[in-house]
């Protein structure tokens, strides 16, 4: 298995002459397996190239599967450019959590209504399907075998454990860490005082993100902020290197992926962050990689070309 970054940024796109080397694209990753399948997860704006790779390469009308963490914007924003879905006799299902799939249908088609996007979803040639996931029920598409994990992030996001060819990753975005209830809380109401159901709760899902992370191969995760601006927005839903290293270390996984990097952090910066948290993991035996646009990463065992055994 491997995975392609399509986009590594959160919140929104940041083209310019500061994300050159790291990409201004928002979330979007592309797993294969040494059969040819493939999953995309989340659909920011990097699903628009992605798309079109998957169409130059496509033979005739394919089956697309996409997972989605959450619907915010930086996760679904490519979706209404995903070139394939407009090939008669596609078919694209999508998984989400969400309450009913037709919750997800409506927020699909509401992203694409006549006021926003000339095509709305209804006059789409691709046929869609929609999939309620539920953190702890796990299912297959293809070759791969899907985990889905509770995350603490504002009206809640899910987590991905993904295992392929004999070997796993995890995608684990966007979440918050686990010391303040974010998934239920508003915006505008602040920080809420804890309740002990709270306290149990969060406890009760960092417990199962570590226990379902535990020796996967790679995990990549939101490490949108660094220390000091995350005390200054705890209650946007992210965290920060230190917090993903904290649990990669708790759950043995050797291989840690920086990921959903904040607009504001250009090139330079973040050449900064990665030397240092390549350094800081080093010391606890952890490998720090810092994604970026059009980083692909074999999954599991490697041959000496570095190619997936
Ligand atoms: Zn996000
Ligand atoms: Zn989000």
């Amino acid at each position: 298995m491997q995975i392609t970054f399509w986009g590594v940024r959160g919140s929104y796109p940041v083209p310019g002459a500061a994300t050159v080397r790291y990409g201004g694209q928002t979330s979007c990753v592309e797993a294969r397996s040494a059969n040819g399948g493939c999953l995309i997860i989340d659909a920011g704006t990097g699903l628009r190239g992605l798309g079109n790779k998957l169409l130059r390469e496509a033979t005739g009308p394919e089956h697309y599967h996409l997972l989605l963490s959450h619907v915010h914007w930086d996760h679904i924003q490519g979706l209404p450019f995903f070139s394939p879905a407009y090939v008669a006799g596609t078919k694209i299902s999508i998984y989400a959590l969400l309450t009913a799939a037709d919750e997800l249908h409506q927020v699909i088609g509401g992203i694409t209504r006549h006021e926003f996007f000339p095509v709305p979803l209804e006059a789409v040639p691709a046929e869609f399907a929609y999939h309620q996931v539920e953190p702890g029920v796990d299912f297959t598409i293809g070759a791969f075998k899907i985990e889905p994990i509770a995350l603490n992030h504002p009206f809640g996001s899910v987590g991905y454990r993904i295992e392929g060819d004999g070997s796993s990753w995890a995608y684990v975005a966007d979440t918050a860490p686990f010391n303040e209830v974010l998934h239920k809380q508003h915006f505008l109401s602040g920080p809420e005082p804890l309740s002990d159901d709270d306290r149990v709760a969060l406890g009760t899902m960092r417990e199962a993100l570590v226990r379902r992370i535990r020796n996967t191969d790679t995990v990549v995760y939101d490490t949108h902020f660094l220390p000091d601006e995350y005390t200054r927005f705890p209650h946007y839903g992210h965290s920060t290197p230190d917090q993903a290293l904290e649990i990669c270390a708790e759950a043995n996984v050797k291989r840690l992926v920086l990921y959903h990097h904040a607009p504001s952090h250009g090139d330079d910066q973040m050449d900064q962050v990665a030397a240092q948290y390549l350094a800081k993991g080093a010391a606890m035996g952890i490998e720090v990689l810092t994604s970026f646009e059009g980083m692909t990463l074999p999954i599991g065992p490697t041959n000496d070309d570095g190619k997936p055994a």
